[in-house]
């Protein structure tokens, strides 16, 4: 097993573990019962997720001699909603559950920010464990305590900050996971190398992806256990985005803008790894990095069968307005994480997301 610290400031309780390698379900049952004497636990995940870990683990911790309880929405980005959000507090209140109960988000990252958001919002706040079982979800998602739900008008809206008290991630979940899913997951992946890590990105290029791709459980282990020292180590520096957490939005001015336009017809990675090549054309165009980049960075995605461009049948004028409505939007432009080099990201006076013209995404959108 490989742990990771999160150093978030505000000391004990706030700092926690990634725990990496754990198995699910008895693995994670044990280190739970044993780490916390917690009067109920509330297991929540989706219905993909439910018969295979989800209910398991409530099976396990009841067998330890836990109270728990499962709740299940429905799978996909579609649930991300404030009525599932709604939904989930009403049941577990029906089912008495109350300011000391703590809850379990068994999932990709979709069942983390939902369940996030409910337990920040549940009885003005309650603990949560995030338990991914995606990749995108053990790289970046259940680490940072970024919670929340889209609306019509877009991506994660409405949410919270709340940090999870321990991260509990089991490798062997990817076993399961759709290949469209973990390529999606090795988006962020790439990412972290693109932002943070040249040396990272350059293992990825040559044996991590590969390996990765071919179930490869020590070349996971060192992805999962990379990706989540470079998001700890940003989460620490800046917990809620006010400079430098922004380096983490490569790809994703442009990614959550596809995402809504295409009606979530993207996988969040898929529209994050056209996102990233798309800006990476900006950073050449606005900042002068090198050209090869975003050719670098486009072969990568190819490899893991990711897309690399604008879907042709995208309404441009329509992706720009949805991306003006992006929490990114500071002083009425639009704003992009860029790359001045690999592993290094801009920054205007400590300030990483880069002000956009309307005209140069235009031109970077269609290649
Ligand atoms: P997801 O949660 O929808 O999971 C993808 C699919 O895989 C779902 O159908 C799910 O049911 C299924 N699944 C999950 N684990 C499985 C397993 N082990 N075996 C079989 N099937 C499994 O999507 P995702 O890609 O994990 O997460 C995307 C979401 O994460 C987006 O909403 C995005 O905005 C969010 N996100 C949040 C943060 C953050 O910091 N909070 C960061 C990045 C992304």
């Amino acid at each position: 097993m490989q742990f990771v610290e999160v150093a978030v400031p505000g000391g004990a309780p706030r700092e926690y573990e990634v725990v990496i390698g754990i198995g699910l379900p008895d693995g994670v049952a044990d280190d739970l019962v044993r780490w916390q004497q917690v009067p109920r636990w509330v297991v929540v995940t989706d219905t993909n997720v439910a018969p295979l870990y989800g209910e398991p683990l409530a099976v396990a911790l009841r067998g330890l001699g836990a109270q728990a309880d499962c709740v299940v929405f429905p799978a996909g980005e579609e649930a991300k909603t404030r009525d599932t959000v709604t939904d989930l507090q009403d049941r577990l209140i029906d089912l008495g559950h109350g300011r000391d109960s703590w809850l379990i988000a068994v999932g990709g990252g979709v069942v983390g920010d939902v369940g996030g958001f409910v337990a920040a919002t549940l009885f003005r706040g309650i603990s949560y464990v995030q338990v991914p079982t995606t990749l995108l979800a053990m790289v970046d998602s259940s680490v940072g305590g970024k919670t929340g739900v889209d609306t019509p008008a877009g991506k994660n809206l409405v949410g919270a900050f709340l940090q999870p008290r321990r991260v509990l991630a089991d490798l062997g979940a990817l076993a399961s996971l759709p290949r469209r899913e973990l390529a999606a997951g090795l988006a962020e992946v790439i990412k972290y190398g693109v932002i943070l890590d040249a040396v990272f990105f350059e293992l990825l290029e040559k044996e991590l992806l590969d390996g990765a791709l071919g179930g490869d459980e020590a070349a996971l282990a060192h992805i999962v256990s990379r990706c989540c020292e470079l998001k700890a180590a940003v989460v620490a520096a800046d917990e809620t985005e006010a400079g430098y957490r922004q380096v983490l939005n490569f790809g994703h001015t442009v990614g959550h803008a596809l995402e809504a336009v295409t009606g979530y017809g993207l996988r969040h990675g898929e529209a994050i790894a056209i996102g990233m090549v798309v800006e990476a054309r900006l950073a050449n165009r606005k900042l002068g990095t090198a050209a090869g980049l975003a050719g670098r960075v486009a072969a990568l995605c190819v490899r893991a069968g990711l897309p690399t461009e604008v879907p042709a049948d995208c309404d441009i004028e329509a992706l720009v307005a949805v991306a003006f409505r992006d929490k990114k939007v500071r002083r009425g432009t639009i704003r992009c994480a860029l790359p001045a080099k690999l592993g290094v990201m801009e920054n205007h006076h400590g300030e990483y997301g880069i002000s956009v013209e309307v005209e140069e995404l235009v031109a970077v959108l269609s290649g």
